[in-house]
């Protein structure tokens, strides 16, 4: 087969690029992977999308797939924050819509070819296309910290290897993190009937939606509230506005992004969390040093000499950016792209040093910013996409 386009990936990145890449005129456009499946297969029943209403929508060309026109063709009322399973049925209801002929095939490898590229699939067949856009998403990226390689995989896992938490109830349960993914997790475990303990190793947890952002969000009035936050909803006041607008943060030396970068997305849990983490103990300011199986349970010990035993250890530790865990990119082509720390160093249109190879979502974060990490980052990279094909691909 050959097409000019093939989009590796059919999560919001995936969708958003193939809904807006058929509107360039000629331009055969290929994509591969099962839709929304990191939604619906890596993330547990009953969470709540932590991003706000205006953040959640998946960018249509005509903006007409928006969460208001699901709830309309569906005659359904979603309530906020989004619950993962109406999110999920709006991303498989936005792909019935915009892009109907997702191929299901996973994409085994991808390699430079004299046209271009070349891809192996699923059951042996081939694709040759001018271009690659990488819309693979987090879940390669799932981070283990160090400590844990002594635990046998049936005493450890990361949160990213749950769908949902009913296998643990009755049993104690060592969750290790500070962020949304494993406060969540937490506030889960406990309802499914766990007893657990987080373990974060900062001094104090970071909520969102304290006094200041509540005031601001609530209490100034609509003016003020759109002056200091985007729609995107990344980032604090002010700082939300400039992380909306990738190609103007690209301007502020590197020191300066990296800052922004980690203040917008430093560890923190939604106020909704609190209530219901109220009888689960948090200890802080501790990490695990060591980690050993003993009579089939988790002996963990703790930086301050103090140990723990637990049925289970769940990582939720979050995911770390590195290209080189796509297994799919041949090593050939992965040595040819620029990277740094991890993260390749894209051009406009979020392309790589690789002419026509292009990579989306939270690998983009290094070159555009936080917005790349989430949902609402769909509306740039889908646009900067579309600007830089209409600009050079010609049809075969
Ligand atoms: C617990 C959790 C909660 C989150 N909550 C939010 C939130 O509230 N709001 C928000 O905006 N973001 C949230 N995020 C971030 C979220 O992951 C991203 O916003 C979003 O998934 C990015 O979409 P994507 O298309 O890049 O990736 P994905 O949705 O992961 O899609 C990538 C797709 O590519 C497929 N794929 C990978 N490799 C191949 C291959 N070789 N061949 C074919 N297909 C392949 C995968 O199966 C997957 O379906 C959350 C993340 C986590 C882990």
């Amino acid at each position: 087969m050959n097409v000019d386009v093939t989009i590796i990936g059919a999560g919001p990145y995936g969708l958003s690029a193939a809904a807006h890449l058929r509107q360039v005129k000629g331009l055969d456009v290929h994509v591969f992977g099962e839709a929304m499946s990191f939604w619906e297969r890596n993330m547990p029943v009953g969470m709540l999308l932590r991003s706000n209403w205006t953040a959640t929508q998946i960018a249509d060309p005509s903006r007409s797939l928006t969460l208001e026109a699901f709830q309309a063709a569906t005659k359904t009322r979603l309530s906020t924050p989004v619950p993962l399973d109406s999110f999920v049925k709006y991303g498989l209801w936005y792909q019935r819509e915009a892009v109907p002929d997702v191929d299901q095939r996973k994409v085994l490898q991808v390699g430079p070819d004299s046209a271009g590229f070349r891809l192996t699939l699923e059951g042996g067949s081939t694709v040759k296309c001018r271009r690659v856009v990488v819309a693979a998403g987090i879940g390669s990226f799932a981070w283990r910290p160090d400590g844990f390689e002594t635990l046998p995989v049936p005493l450890v896992s990361h949160t990213s290897a749950h769908r949902d938490f009913k296998q643990f109830a009755g049993k104690t349960i060592l969750v290790v993190g500070g962020g949304q993914s494993a406060l969540e997790t937490a506030a889960l475990l406990h309802e499914a009937g766990a007893d657990v303990e987080v373990i974060v190793r900062s001094q104090g947890i970071h909520w969102l939606q304290g006094r200041l952002s509540k005031a601001l969000h609530h209490g100034l009035g609509n003016f003020t509230r759109q002056m200091m936050y985007a729609p995107t909803d990344v980032g604090p006041a002010g700082l939300s506005q400039l992380l909306a607008r990738p190609d103007l943060l690209r301007h502020f030396p590197r020191k300066v992004q990296d800052k922004f970068r980690k203040r917008a997305v430093r560890p923190a849990g939604s106020r909704w969390l609190v209530d219901r983490l109220k009888d689960v103990p948090i200890t802080l300011g501790r990490y695990v040093v060591s980690a050993a199986a003993a009579g089939g349970r988790a002996k963990v010990k703790l930086n301050d000499g103090s140990e723990r035993v637990a049925d289970h250890v769940l990582l939720g530790t979050g995911y770390r950016v590195d290209i080189s865990k796509y297994d799919f990119l041949t090593s050939d082509l992965l040595k040819s792209i620029e990277r740094y720390n991890g993260y390749p160093i894209l051009r406009r249109g979020l392309e790589t040093s690789v002419p026509g190879l292009h990579i989306l979502g939270a690998p983009a974060a290094w070159s555009f910013g936080p917005l790349m990490q989430f949902v609402s980052g769909t509306t740039y990279s889908s646009r900067a996409l579309v600007r830089r094909f209409a600009e050079s691909v010609t049809p075969v």
